[in-house]
């Protein structure tokens, strides 16, 4: 049994058999042979050998030729570790006696070797590894063509771990027969933990490396409570954890009654809690859980799923569900935020040199009106139909709210003149979630109908921190006092000025800072659906004088650390069910 701690993105427990997808997106399957097909296995893996074996002879005299014998020496040792009888014999027989297809046993006694080497302390049979590795590949392209086996082709349960999973592959994920996934790289910040709790598939990312020590079919338990990732758990923890998965289901249970209570206080104020989503499919989970409206609707997955951009038709259909299925409930549909870790093929940011702070987001969208215009056209008529809103993210300066808002304008004029219906008072909101917004923002209330602060970006933005870096996630923290005072400024001007304010980062689905939220005057969520009903129980369970006593407590301390210890013994005290 190996344990390995990684960052929480999803909460929920999965146990199942592991399916490997390596860094070049080779599904390793647990796969076994009938015992008449053994011979013919056999000789696919001796065809993959010698096909393995030409391949690198060609690139040793490649180099050699181009850069000279020294060089072309690595491919010899390739080609000495590939060819030798040993390997064949250890690969022969664990077809033949145990019946493994060959990907399987490559991959098993291969990354055995590898492991030894890994575990040798030097520098150069280190990096031998990486050598092994290499044939590893090389046999695996043989063996199962070049072809990425697309992850939405997934037909079984099986709990995916990977290098990487990028924000649109994660959500061609099967949550069907996904039942958990984990990463060796990724933030807590990233999209693709985002998309893996709208998914609800429990999630551990940014683990480190560990992918050479696990093979397909191996059985892992994915704790995306505790952020672990338990590779061949033991009988003990195997039981622990199927009473755990229990409890889930049992707390789940119990929140299920709060669905058609609303989110009132104890001393009866009223909060707008919405939902986030990603697709329009995931209606039916905030209405289960009993959101009242859909706070963050991030289209970019319009673009993401469908791999292309779409037409207004496209939008409009997505929009037309979601309004349908709300019947008169709110919904604010954000404009494209494509950029940074959303990428596509032709919006491809990452080959700018800092695409977190380049073309992204509304700029993308200001520098390519067509596209703009079409997604605008499209939220207008569904705002025919019922309560849409619509918000622009990334404002980081008035001229660019002003411009957003002109080509809204425009647009408006040519459906007009089309005589196409649309609602000409749909509310106008923006993203606050760049500093710059923040200290504006006083200019900025006078020219929205609403605000809706992202602290995933703000944090990021605030603290100088990638969000999707594994590497600085600890400095990544919502309960940093820098953030709390820009959140107080925005809530604030918000109030001041009589426009709605709520928060739709991460930060506000986390139990742990909502008496904090509602102490600063906060009066609207937008979370992940799965949250909803906690934030629900933790609104009906205090009251506003003991959330504000709590506020200027937080607002008086230093340490992100101090507080968040601070915010959670309140919990505790206040809702000891849901503390986390
Ligand atoms: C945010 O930045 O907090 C936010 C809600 O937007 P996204 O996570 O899509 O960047
Ligand atoms: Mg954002």
């Amino acid at each position: 049994m190996q344990k390995l701690q990684g960052i929480a993105v999803s909460p929920g427990i999965a146990i199942g058999e592991a399916l490997v997808v390596d860094q070049e997106g080779f599904r390793i399957p647990r796969r076994f042979v009938a015992r008449d097909a053994v011979d013919h296995e056999l000789e696919r893996l001796a065809g993959a050998m010698d096909a393995a074996g030409a391949e690198i002879e060609h690139n040793r005299d490649q180099v050699r030729e181009e850069l000279g014998d020294q060089y072309g020496a690595i491919f010899s040792a390739h080609l000495e570790m590939l060819r030798d009888p040993r390997l064949r014999i250890e690969l022969d027989t664990m077809i033949r006696e145990r019946h493994y297809s060959p990907e399987y046993a490559v991959s098993r006694v291969l990354r055995r070797y590898i492991k030894v080497f890994q575990s040798l302390d030097r520098g150069f049979l280190n990096e031998r590894a990486n050598d092994i590795f290499d044939i590893e590949k090389l046999l695996l392209r043989n063996l199962l063509g070049p072809r990425r086996e697309e992850l939405s082709e997934i037909v079984s349960p099986v709990i995916v771990l990977a290098h990487n999973l990028t924000p649109s592959e994660t959500a061609n994920l099967s949550p069907e027969f996904v039942v958990g996934f984990a990463t060796e790289v990724g933030g807590p910040g990233s999209h693709t933990a985002i998309v893996a709790e709208a998914l609800e598939i429990p999630a551990v990312i940014g683990t480190g490396l560990f992918l050479s020590d696990v093979s397909g079919g191996d059985p892992i338990i994915i704790d995306g409570d505790q952020g672990l990732v338990i590779l061949q758990p033991d009988e003990e923890t195997i039981a622990r954890y199927r009473h755990e998965v229990e409890e889930h289901r049992n707390r789940a249970a119990r929140l299920k009654s709060l669905r058609d209570l609303p989110a009132v206080t104890a001393d009866g104020v009223h909060v707008a809690l919405y939902g986030n989503i990603e697709f329009p499919s995931e209606v039916t989970h905030c209405l289960d859980r009993g959101a009242e409206g859909i706070g963050l609707y991030r289209t970019e997955f319009l673009y993401l799923g469908a791999g292309a951009e779409p037409d207004e038709e496209t939008h409009y259909n997505a929009y037309l569900q979601v309004v349908q299925a709300m019947a008169g409930h709110p919904i604010v549909i954000r404009t494209l935020d494509m950029g940074a870790d959303k990428v596509l093929p032709n919006f491809d940011s990452s080959g700018q040199r800092n695409p977190c702070l380049g073309l992204r987001s509304i700029r993308l969208s200001l520098g390519n009106l067509p596209l703009f215009r079409t997604q605008l056209r499209a939220i207008l008529r569904a705002s025919a139909l019922g309560d849409v809103r619509i918000m622009f993210p990334l404002i980081s300066t008035l001229l660019e709210l002003r411009q957003a808002k002109m080509v809204l304008a425009d647009v408006m004029e040519d459906l007009e003149e089309q005589q196409i219906p649309f609602n000409r008072d749909m509310p106008v909101g923006m993203m606050v979630e760049v500093p710059a917004a923040v200290l504006m923002i006083d200019r900025f209330v006078e020219e929205v109908d609403f605000l809706s602060i992202g602290t995933n970006d703000l944090i990021q933005y605030t603290l100088a921190v990638d969000r999707a870096n594994k590497e600085v996630a600890s400095l990544y923290n919502a309960a940093d006092p820098a953030i709390l005072r820009l959140l107080k400024t925005a809530i604030d001007a918000g109030l001041k000025h009589g426009i709605p304010v709520n928060v739709c980062g991460q930060m506000s689905g986390s139990t742990t800072y909502t008496m904090l939220l509602l102490g600063l005057g906060l009066r609207g969520f937008s979370v992940p659906p799965s949250a909803v009903p906690e934030i629900k129980k933790v609104c009906r369970s205090v009251n506003i004088p003991q959330c504000v006593a709590v506020a200027d407590r937080v607002m008086t301390m230093e340490h992100a650390r101090d507080i968040k210890v601070y915010l959670r013994d309140e919990l505790k005290k206040a809702q000891p069910d849901l503390a986390n």
